[in-house]
């Protein structure tokens, strides 16, 4: 299946390693991927305002997973997507326990960052350039009293930032004692903090939940142990180079590090894709519920073949205007009769031609038709009494692509057909 989601992480992923700016070769790799219909997320544990310098390089993001998958914003609609913040009565009896120490700590809440004006003081990290930390902490809202701010607010995360200090294990063995939070430390000596059960993996799910994507249809990128849920999730969910083990562990592939353009070298890979042979296929085969019954006849073999094809999906029975479920159908004396008797060989004949018409103009040099019905089948059908006899002969789809010159395969003759493919012209 095609890419139609890119969820990226951004530290570490793809912000280059000054974590404020994006790579040119990376940004029109986006914008390409964009322009061919991929929408495109970032995924971050920062909070909503910090991610504007990254959506002014890439203004086409659609949306922002942010406070590390508590909250997904539509950028499109302006709307929110999805919350799932701190229990009110969690959140402020973390800040009650912050206040007691002499620490640096903030809230993010309706996608903004707030702290106390008392603490500023304490805000301190060595591990990020002074460039970057100038930016971040004009976007802090300082409060007098942030206990009081975070017992009103919806609590999305909270972040402690205190390196090594002395009361470090002490915060962190009553914090643990609270129950219901989960906690993440991207950075050695910090503490970030989420309602329990929050990450970028679901975040991602739910929305893909709400956009009717699936998991076979997304990308995600990251670096982080916090990215791991996001790229479990994901068909492609793929770790940057620089990447923790940890998380190159979970990935399904890895691609270079953030400063080697990362993003694009995947993005080659698995979205740009050279165009391929298309070959025309029963639906049925590829899961839909076409058949008789309502059913169909996945194939794990055939949909495979999407790797190498582009499969073009038919049901010569739907586009002959037969309803789903329908009665059995089968060949007899030289037309199509249901098993109550009722002649549809001219439903069949006008499904055959729509199978026909849409293989030339998509080019299709082959076909790979479910076997023995009396559309699809190739060699051998049903013989008209419903007893499950078979008999020599064609359906009429199969018959009508035969005599155009399309090469027939079943969904047993799967592998001669790989052999093959070569041959074809795009
Ligand atoms: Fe499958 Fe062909 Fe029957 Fe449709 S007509 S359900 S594609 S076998």
């Amino acid at each position: 299946m095609p890419v139609k989601l890119i969820a990226m992480d951004l530290d570490g992923t793809l912000m280059s390693g000054d974590h404020i700016t994006v790579t040119e070769k990376t940004k029109k790799a986006l914008k390409k991927a964009h322009g061919m219909g991929v929408k495109t997320a970032i995924a971050t544990g920062r909070t909503m305002n910090v991610t504007e310098n990254v959506t002014a390089q890439l203004p086409f993001i659609d949306y922002v997973i942010y406070s590390n998958g508590a909250a997904v914003f539509d950028r499109c609609k302006g709307e929110s997507l999805y919350t799932m913040p701190f229990f009110s009565e969690t959140a402020a009896a973390v800040a009650d326990i912050l206040e007691e120490y002499p620490v640096y700590y903030e809230i993010y809440a309706n996608g903004g960052i707030h702290s106390q004006q008392s603490k500023a003081d304490y805000f301190v990290n060595a591990d990020l350039p002074q460039e970057f930390l100038d930016e971040y902490i004009k976007s802090v809202e300082f409060h007098e009293s942030i206990c009081d701010y975070a017992k009103k607010s919806a609590v999305e995360k909270i972040n402690l930032f205190y390196f090594g200090g002395e009361y470090y294990e002490e915060i962190r063995k009553r914090l643990l004692g609270i129950g219901g939070i989960a906690f993440t430390s991207p950075i050695s000596g910090d503490l970030e903090m989420t309602r329990k059960g929050v990450n970028k993996g679901l975040a991602l799910r739910e929305m893909c939940a709400v956009l009717g994507y699936s998991p076979d249809e997304v990308m995600a990128f990251g670096d982080a142990d916090n990215d791991i849920e996001m790229l479990e999730f994901a068909k492609y969910g793929i770790a940057m180079a620089n990447a923790s083990q940890v998380c190159k562990n979970a990935a399904k592939y890895v691609t270079l590090s953030n400063d080697e353009d990362g993003i694009a070298a995947a993005l080659e890979k698995f979205v740009f894709l050279p165009a391929r042979p298309k070959l025309l296929v029963s639906a049925c085969l590829l899961g839909e519920n076409c058949k008789y019954n309502g059913g169909n006849n996945y194939n794990e073999s055939v949909v495979a073949l999407g790797e190498k094809f582009e499969l073009i999906p038919v049901c010569p029975e739907c586009f002959g205007g037969l309803s789903t479920p329908r009665e059995p159908n089968e060949i007899k004396d030289g037309g199509v009769v249901s098993k109550s008797g009722i002649d549809n060989t001219s439903a069949y004949s006008d499904g055959a031609e729509k199978c026909l018409y849409i293989a030339n103009e998509s080019n299709c040099r082959a076909a790979v038709l479910k076997s023995r019905s009396p559309s699809c089948g190739f060699g051998e059908i049903y013989d008209g009494t419903f007893s499950k006899r078979i008999v020599k002969g064609n359906g009429f789809t199969a018959q009508l692509l035969y005599d155009n010159g399309i090469k027939i395969f079943n969904e047993t003759q799967v592998r001669e057909l790989a052999e093959e493919f070569t041959d074809w012209e795009v």
